[in-house]
Formats: C-alpha cells, structure tokens, sequence
C-alpha cells in the first residue's frame, strides 16, 4: 500500500467527519487498525484543549484513551466513551530541556511525528518499536517495546506525565518525585486516567547502520544467543519456523562514537548478508522498509523496521507476543518450534527480540531480561484462536506474559499469577480511580474476574 492508501485507510475517522467535541455518530463502525476488532464505545470525542478533556473526563460514566489504534484487542475500548487526543492543542509543542535532556510531548503525538523534530535539535529517543506510527501515549500504556539487550521497552523513557484523573482534575506523576507509585503508574493500561503529557528521556542524537542477513541455523543460538543478540543496538530474528533456521536477522548498529566494535562481514553464523533490501514478510515490497545494506542514517529512520508513510508489515492480520526469560530463550524456542506445522499456515512471520528488564510493575519485563516470540498472523481467527492455547501450554513452564496489545487465550487466573505487582497496582489504581471509571472491560474480565 502506498503512502495515499494508508493515509485513506488510517483516515478512517477523519472521514467520519469526528474532530469535534460533539460525540461520535454511532452508526459509523469504528475499528483497529488491522481491522480486526470493531470498538463498541458509542462516543467518541475528540477535544483539542486541556479544558475540554477535563469536562468529558468528568461527564462521563465510563471513558477510555484511544491512541493510533494499533491494538489488536480490546484494551483501548469503552462501553460508553472514547476520547481521542489526536487533535489536541499541546500536539504540537514539543518542549525540550536541553540541561534535564528530557523532551515534553502532547500525549496523542506519534513517534514518527515527534522524532524528525528531535533530530533537528540534536537528540534522539534511546529506542523505537518496529514501526513509528503509533502514539507516545499508547505505547506507554502497554509497554510497547523495541530490541536490544540492553534496552528496556519504550515506557523505560517516561521520566513523567500529565493526566485527567476521573474527577477531571489534572494530576502528574515524575520518575524523580513519586517513586513507587510512578513505577507502578507508567504501565497504567489505560486505567489511570487520560494522559495529556508526556515527559520522555532523550540523548545526542546518532546514527546507526542496518545488515540484514538470510538463513540463520537456528542451532547458532544454542550456545551464541547472547553473540548474535548482542551484535548490534538493536537487533532482530525473522523465522516462518521452517527448516529450523532464522529466515533474516536485522542488526542495528550504533554508528561512530559509542558504536559496536568488530565490522560485519558477509557471513553471521551461518547466515548470508542480503544484497538488496528486503521485508520481514516474503512477497512483500521492500519499499516500505527502513534503508539496509548497511548504509547509516539516523536512528529514527533505521530503529524501526517500517517507514513513517508506508504501510507497516502487512496490514491485514494478527499479532500475538509472548515475553519469556533470556535465560530461557532457546528451550523456549524449542518449545514453539513443535507446533511448527501448525503455526506455518496461518503466519505471515514470527519475530524474535530481546528487552531489558525494568521496574514498571505491569511490565511483561518487570525485573526480567526477556525475550519476545512475536507472531504476524494472517487474518485467520478461527484457526489462530485454535493454536493460541497450544502456543501458551508449550511456553507455560517459561512463564511467558502476553503482550498487553495483542491477541491471547491466557486465562484470567494465569495472567495474574505472573504479576507480582498486581495488587499493589489495583489499589493505586484504585486510589485515583475509586469508581472505576477508566476499567473497562478488557480490564475486568482479564484482571479483575
Ligand atoms: C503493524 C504493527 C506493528 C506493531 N509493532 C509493535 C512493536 O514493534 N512492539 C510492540 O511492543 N508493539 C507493537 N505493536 C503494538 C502497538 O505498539 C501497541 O498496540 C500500542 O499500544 C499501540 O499504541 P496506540 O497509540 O495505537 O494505542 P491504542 O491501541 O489506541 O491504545 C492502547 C492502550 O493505550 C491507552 N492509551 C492511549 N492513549 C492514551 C492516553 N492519552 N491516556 C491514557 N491511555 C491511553 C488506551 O486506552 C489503551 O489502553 C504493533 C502494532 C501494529 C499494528
């Protein structure tokens, strides 16, 4: 799809004809991204002042954020109101302290928005998910994350932010002042109230260099799983789990000062550096990739696999992602690997990466170097809800937590038990939301049933 045809496709709303405070018109279907799930909220607001948000925040009986809409499950959705913050007055003031080196963002603002303006300045955000689309809000809320060994996920940046808590009052919250109840906060799922601000981390800006390699044997990582990780800032395996080999590996390299040492040859454990850029996905058109073949550029351009004005992957489908211990990776892998003939014909491709631990207590990498096993399922639910459980039995003795974004079969009782935190995160909830108005059903019926 080209950059026309996505604009189109993600301007769904727009077309609808919504950039008002008035609510939605009903009748209008609204859906995700993927288009595999349909919001059931009847409202949908769109205000573009802080004053605004407030009296809807206050007026409603049970409201929740809706970002970019990339979640592939419910999670962003209401059974009365949705607000969304993309035409929201701060949108655009991007504020940058150059001494605290921290940039403040409106928090509807998408990454792709807000990084060619940090660039400008000289900074850059340590790290970007695969695809710079989505909003900073969003994947604050669900731990959203990118690659790299020593990289925690996108939420690790929040230094701090601005919400609407259920009254309509403004509150904030600081990685430098709250403590444990920010940690617990940051990773909120939308149950916190609407974030209006954002605060992130930013560093000099840098540029970094992108390889691609075919046809890794998945046996290197047996014993060279923490080598081929580390190879790069940033670095991902492709695998249709076929032939028990890594179809690409994506190495993201930090160029110049503070860059990794030995050079890349032709050869990476077996696998072949590709001579043209490629996609993840077989079939589909390079274009829509960041430049490869080692060419540096900056960071905002390499770090994600997908370009800003291109469809990312592919479009129509499904994601499911299961975090598991580093420690544990390759058993992991295993583990998986024999359900492949049952995987393969519902898979566009499976991605492995790699998260450093952090402290956010709703994070699926809460005090846990993790591994993420990330499947892009074509738009096959009957068949991929059949495989889910299957998936999850065989990570279970893992304790893999799902992505908090995407689609799982996980009971209820399972997903809490992986959450040490959990009660201490219901009751700060609950401390700025005692009538729960920010708890909808995702969050009922997966954490509090
Ligand atoms: C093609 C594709 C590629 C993806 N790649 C990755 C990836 O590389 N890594 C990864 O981890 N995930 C990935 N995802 C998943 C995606 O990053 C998450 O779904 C993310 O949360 C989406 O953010 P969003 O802005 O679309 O939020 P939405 O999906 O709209 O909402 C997600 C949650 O954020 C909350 N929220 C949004 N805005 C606010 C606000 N202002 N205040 C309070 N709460 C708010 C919502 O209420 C909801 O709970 C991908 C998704 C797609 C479609």
């Amino acid at each position: 799809m080209n950059k026309r045809d996505f604009l189109k496709a993600s301007g769904a709303i727009i077309a609808g004809g919504m950039w008002t405070t008035a609510p939605a018109d009903s009748t209008v279907p609204r859906t995700n991204w993927a288009g595999n799930y349909q919001y059931r909220a009847p409202h949908l607001y769109t205000p573009s002042t802080l004053e605004e948000v407030q009296k809807i925040v206050a007026g409603s009986k049970s409201i929740k954020a809706l970002g970019t809409r990339h979640s592939f499950n419910s999670i962003a959705d209401s059974s009365d109101t949705q607000i969304s913050l993309e035409h929201f007055q701060q949108f655009g003031h991007l504020v940058i302290d150059e001494k605290a080196r921290t940039v403040t963002v409106g928090a509807g603002v998408r990454y792709g928005q807000m990084a060619p303006e940090l660039q400008k300045r000289g900074f850059a955000l340590h790290n970007l998910a695969s695809l710079p689309h989505i909003s900073v809000a969003g994947a604050r809320s669900t731990a959203t994350h990118g690659s790299g060994n020593k990289n925690g996920n996108l939420a690790t940046a929040v230094s701090g932010f601005e919400f609407v808590s259920a009254k309509g009052d403004l509150a904030s919250l600081s990685r430098a002042r709250d403590g444990d109840r920010f940690l617990g906060a940051v990773v909120d799922l939308g149950a916190l109230g609407i974030v209006t601000r954002v605060t992130l981390d930013i560093q000099p800006t840098f540029d970094v260099a992108q390889t691609v390699y075919e046809n890794l044997p998945l046996t290197a990582l047996e014993n060279h799983l923490d080598e081929i990780f580390g190879a790069g800032y940033s670095v991902s395996l492709f695998t249709d789990w076929q032939n028990h080999r890594a179809t690409q590996v994506w190495i993201k390299r930090r160029v110049g000062p503070g860059s990794d040492p030995s050079p890349l040859g032709p050869e990476f454990f077996g696998a072949r550096a590709a001579t043209v850029n490629l996609h993840p996905l077989a079939g589909h058109s390079a274009e829509n990739c960041t430049e490869q073949l080692g060419v540096p550029g900056p960071w905002y351009e390499r770090l994600p696999h997908f370009r800003m004005d291109f469809t990312p992957s592919s479009g129509a489908e499904l994601q499911t992602e299961y975090f598991v211990p580093r420690d544990k990776a390759y058993q992991a892998i295993l583990a998986v690997e024999r359900l492949r003939d049952r995987i393969t014909p519902h898979l566009f491709i499976t991605e492995f990466r790699t998260i450093d631990a952090d402290g956010l207590w709703m994070s699926p990498c809460y005090r846990r170097p993790s591994l993420a096993i990330h499947f892009t399922w074509k738009p096959e639910w009957p068949e991929v809800k059949k495989v889910l459980p299957a998936i999850e039995a065989e990570l279970a003795p893992f304790d893999a937590k799902p992505h908090w974004a995407k689609l799982f079969t996980m009971t209820p009782a399972r997903l809490q038990g992986l959450y040490p935190k959990l009660k201490d995160y219901k009751q700060l909830m609950a401390s700025y939301d005692p009538g729960s108005k920010f708890r909808n059903e995702f969050l009922a019926s997966h954490l509090y049933a």
